[in-house]
């Protein structure tokens, strides 16, 4: 078992590990940055190493000051979280060349699995379906172009080494592919400094489907069951759950057996996720594996009941793997990640200190978060301030929960995607779970175009009021809390709920 782990994030996944190591008795060491010195990661860990100033390249993206910290707190093995170091081969490399464990797959698993081209070939070559398309890319657009004839436009053209959908341009017509074949390419080559572009069929209305894998260093691979992340905005998750209102379970066993060719055709070790596109027609097609924990593993663990991250540590420091290699999942779990972005206002991020966070509680409601009132909000890092967990026992209750909790949530002083996933929580075609990959951003405008109801206007007249007397009184932060509730609309009987309660107990 590992003794001390070093984690190299900040936020809710560096609070996560910790809260891991915690629970398996392994010592952790979170490392900062200026802007984080203060963070709950940071407290809550048992060592803390400050490694550079708040940008991230000068902090959480610099591996070797991170091995350093790692080595100098006598750490034995270093957890890299998602996002920053997570799937740099080189960094899982310098780890282990530091002599320490590397919770995560071994370099050459990322590298096998980091480039598209590289990944699709592997696929076909051990019999796991991917979307058709080529697997190298192609030396110019005339070569693309006779490509997509071959089988039918639209296609959609891919950087080999694209990520966070950069480098991808749909092409509806043989007339437009040359213009975006050179954007494509300009794209890649700023993003990634390489241009290589492929062809893919581009598929109408699938919906994004990911299978999480683990893989002890044994010999044994299992599959975890789905994740359905249909609701993205701009190729972002936004909302996750599990399981798939799409997939049954003949169809769960033949998707986990494709991933686990996948992992076993690229020599993965611990916890990694393949993401497929399930087409309307019932097929599925490999579009890449995420060689990391990701940020919805929680609502597998709700409907499995493996902690996940645990595993990590346990397959990492060298534990057989004990489940079943197949899992059918118990009740439902949803997550919907909460940024600090301003919904009404084209998410535009929001910036300033949480004046006030009340987390929801209760049944079946899981809360990972990485800040608390009073932490500063900026634009140094990611805009996600924590995950909104469920469990029910069926689809129906987990949405009414995760709907009832969205109304428990308060957080004041910066703006949040709150109000958005209490419209989705309300929608009809939502709640019939009839979406995929293009669903939100044809119903963005009427989730959020609904003009303020006269309950909503009066409510923000009457926060509005109220701020003003807890000015005078010094108890701005409540009314704050209230007046951000009340504007929404949604939650105004809550909120003025929770004011009372906390009126009432005002000495
Ligand atoms: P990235 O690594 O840049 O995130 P992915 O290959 O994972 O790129 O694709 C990102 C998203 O783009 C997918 O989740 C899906 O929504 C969409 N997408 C990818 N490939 C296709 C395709 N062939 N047809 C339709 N949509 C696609």
């Amino acid at each position: 078992m590992l003794k001390k782990v070093l984690v190299a994030n900040r936020g809710e996944i560096a609070l996560r590990v910790v809260r891991a190591c915690q629970e398996l008795g392994i010592r952790s060491v979170a490392v900062y940055s200026d802007a984080d010195a203060h963070a709950p990661h940071v407290r809550e860990a048992d060592e803390a190493v400050h490694i550079g100033p708040a940008p991230s390249r000068e902090s959480y993206l610099d591996g070797e000051r991170i091995i350093a910290a790692a080595k100098a707190a006598g750490a034995d093995a270093v957890h890299p979280g998602y996002g920053f170091l997570s799937e740099r081969e080189w960094f899982a490399r310098a780890v282990r060349e530091a002599g320490l464990v590397w919770v995560g797959p071994p370099a050459e698993a990322i590298a096998a699995m980091g480039s598209k081209t590289a990944a699709r070939t592997l696929a076909v070559a051990h019999d796991v379906p991917v979307v058709p398309g080529t697997t190298e890319a192609l030396p110019d657009a005339a070569a693309a172009k006779k490509v997509a004839k071959t089988f039918g436009y639209p296609v959609l053209l891919k950087a080999a080494a694209g990520g966070g959908g950069k480098g991808m341009r749909v092409v509806r017509t043989a007339a437009e592919l040359p213009e975006a074949w050179e954007s494509a390419r300009r794209e890649a080559r700023n993003a990634f400094g390489d241009d290589a572009v492929y062809v893919e069929k581009y598929i109408e209305g699938p919906r994004h489907v990911e299978i999480q894998v683990l893989a002890d260093h044994h010999g044994t691979v299992i599959a975890l069951g789905e994740r359905e992340c249909s609701v993205q905005r701009r190729h972002q998750k936004m909302i996750e759950e599990a399981p798939s209102p799409a997939v049954s379970p003949e169809l769960r066993a033949r998707m986990g057996a494709a991933a686990v060719r996948a992992a076993k055709a690229a020599g993965y070790r611990n916890a990694g996720t393949c993401e497929f596109l399930l087409a309307r027609d019932g097929n599925f097609y490999f579009l890449e594996m995420n060689t990391r924990i990701q940020v919805e593993h929680p609502v597998t663990e709700l409907v499995t009941g493996v902690d996940l991250v645990q595993w990590q540590l346990r397959i990492a420091g060298g534990e057989r793997i004990p489940f079943p290699d197949t899992m059918e999942p118990r009740g439902w779990a949803i997550e919907c990640r909460i940024t600090s972005e301003d919904p009404t206002n084209g998410f535009l991020p929001s910036t300033g200190r949480i004046e006030c966070l009340h987390v929801p509680s209760g049944p079946g409601v899981r809360w990972d978060g990485g800040v608390e009132s009073g932490s500063e909000v900026g634009l140094h890092y990611d805009p996600m301030l924590a995950k909104l967990i469920v469990w029910g026992s069926s689809r129906e209750q987990a949405v009414d929960r995760m709907h009832r909790a969205l109304r428990e949530l308060i957080v004041a002083g910066v703006e949040t995607s709150r109000e958005f996933h209490l419209r989705v929580m309300e929608d009809a075609e939502f709640r019939a779970g009839a979406i995929d990959i293009q669903w939100l951003e044809r119903r963005l405008p009427s989730l959020l175009g609904a003009a303020p109801s006269v309950a909503e206007r009066q409510a923000a007249a009457i926060a509005a009021a109220l701020i003003a007397d807890a000015d005078r009184r010094g108890t701005r932060h409540t009314a704050q809390a209230v007046a951000s509730e009340s504007a929404s609309g949604a939650g105004v009987a809550s909120a003025w709920a929770t004011l009372a309660r906390r009126e009432a107990l005002r000495p």
